[in-house]
Parts: C-alpha cells; structure tokens; sequence
C-alpha cells in the first residue's frame, strides 16, 4: 500500500510538471466502459456465444480470410462491435486526461492499439491521435483499390445469437467487391496503412514541441507489444497503469498496478 501510494505521488509530481500528455493505450482502456475483452477465449465467446458454439477464436475471425470464407458472420462480428462502439459512453476516466492536458500547453496526443474510436467520442482531438491498428469507424475494399472511407453510412442490422450480418453488407465505391473494416487483423496481408501513416507523420512533426511531456499507458498488455514499444520508444518519463503487469524496465518509469479508471481517479485525488 506505501507503495502504491508513493507511485500515484510520483506520477502526480510528473504529471504536475509535464508541459504535453503522451497517451499510450491498449485493450485495458475499453474494459471500465464496459466492453468486451478479446484476450482470451473466454470473454470472447462469453460475448459472441456463436462463435464458442462453432469453436471460432479471435484470431480466426479477426482474419481476412473469414470475409472471403464467411462474409456474413465476418461482418456478424464486426458489425456488432462496430454498432456497440458506436454506442458505448467513454468511461470518466478520458475526461480526467482531458482535464489534465487542458491545462499544458501542448495539450495531448494519444497513440492506442484500440480500433474503437473511444477517444474521438470522449472528445480528444482526431488530428493529435494516432490507431497502430487502424479503425472500426474506416472501411477498405477486400479486392485491392487503395481507399479507406468511413463506415458511417453502413448501419449492420444483426442477429446477435447467431452472429450473423442481415443487412447487405458494404460494398467498394470504386469496384463493388465487399468491404471489410480498415483494422490490421491476423495474417493480414492487405491492410491499407496510408490513413495510420498520416496519422504518425502528425505525431512527428508535434513530438518536438513539448520539453518535458509525460506518457501515461493504459492498459497495455505484453501479448500484443506495440503500445509498448511505442511508449519506451520516446525517451520520456512513463507512467504504466495495469492491473496484470505494471512492472516498469526504467528507474524513472512509475508502476501503478491498478486498473485504467481507477488509477486516473486515485491521481485526481492527489492532482486536486
Ligand atoms: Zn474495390
């Protein structure tokens, strides 16, 4: 417990004196808003009980090849999280990191794993964010054309129990093939990057503005590394917030090792 709190006091003292918020966030961010964690079977087929039925694991789905096998109950997938994303409230947690970022003067950027749009719905500004892993909210064709368009005119209507997309599925502007979500998926040979590369050509040329900003990650597991490796990459106090696997590399990295919400409302306390 001494220590607990002696980690939320150090990173209440980094984050007093950061002039820019670095957030790097992975699949434990979505979980206090309640959503869906796709980590291990589990939860997944809790979720999607069609796909425990049929033994379908995530990496199954998550799959090119599940649009080309099984258009509908790729997008019976898809589509449903596409629509419960669409209605999900951002837990109070992305209002507290707002808050902080108001008040430095290069405000914040945030790098996640996360396809869910979370961040953009809480607020956070769309041109200082960066998906590693593109976005649910983004559509491409699954033949080959080189555009990404947003999926805000497909409203999937789906049978929940089955998994299983009712409603047409969308379709390429330019050639009329399906359309699949513009998120890098398993074995995925044909993600259209262009969009995520913007976003990163963005970060760099704001990167050298803050002098002394601070990274908190949220959430972040080492399964899938590069919210990580992102987040050690930058040279830059970084303050871990995870209930599994807190443990930081760095002597100046502080470890909270509680969950996402928790961790930012114990800091505002201490923040006030
Ligand atoms: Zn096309």
């Amino acid at each position: 417990m001494r220590e607990l709190n002696l980690a939320l006091q150090q990173a209440a003292d980094l984050i007093g004196s950061a002039d820019a918020l670095i957030i790097t966030a992975g699949a434990g961010m979505g979980v206090d808003s309640g959503l869906p964690d796709f980590r291990g079977n589990e939860g997944m087929w809790q979720a999607y009980p069609a796909l425990g039925r049929a033994r379908i694991d995530f990496t199954e789905i998550a799959n090119p090849q599940a649009f080309a096998d099984d258009p509908q109950l790729a997008w019976g997938f898809y589509g449903h999280r596409l629509k419960l994303y669409r209605d999900t409230v951002p837990h109070a947690g992305f209002a507290l990191l707002q808050q902080w970022a108001s008040t430095m003067p290069h405000g914040a950027f945030v790098f996640t794993s996360n396809v869910d749009g979370q961040f953009q719905r809480a607020g956070f500004n769309p041109d200082r964010l960066i998906e590693c892993h593109g976005s649910i909210h983004h559509l491409q064709c699954s033949s080959g054309c080189d555009d990404i368009w947003p999926a805000d005119a497909f409203t999937p209507t789906i049978d929940a129990q089955q998994c299983r997309l009712l409603s047409p599925p969308p379709r390429c502007p330019h050639c009329g093939a399906l359309a699949r979500p513009n998120i890098l998926m398993f074995d995925d040979w044909h993600w259209l990057e262009q969009r995520t590369a913007a976003q990163l050509r963005r970060y760099r040329q704001w990167r050298p503005q803050p002098n002394q900003p601070v990274i908190i990650e949220i959430g972040a597991g080492t399964a899938i590394p590069s919210v990580r490796h992102f987040g050690e990459q930058q040279q830059v106090p970084l303050i871990r917030m995870n209930k599994r696997e807190a443990a930081v590399r760095r002597p100046d990295d502080v470890a909270i090792p509680l969950g996402g919400l928790e961790a930012l409302q114990q800091l505002q306390k201490l923040l006030d």
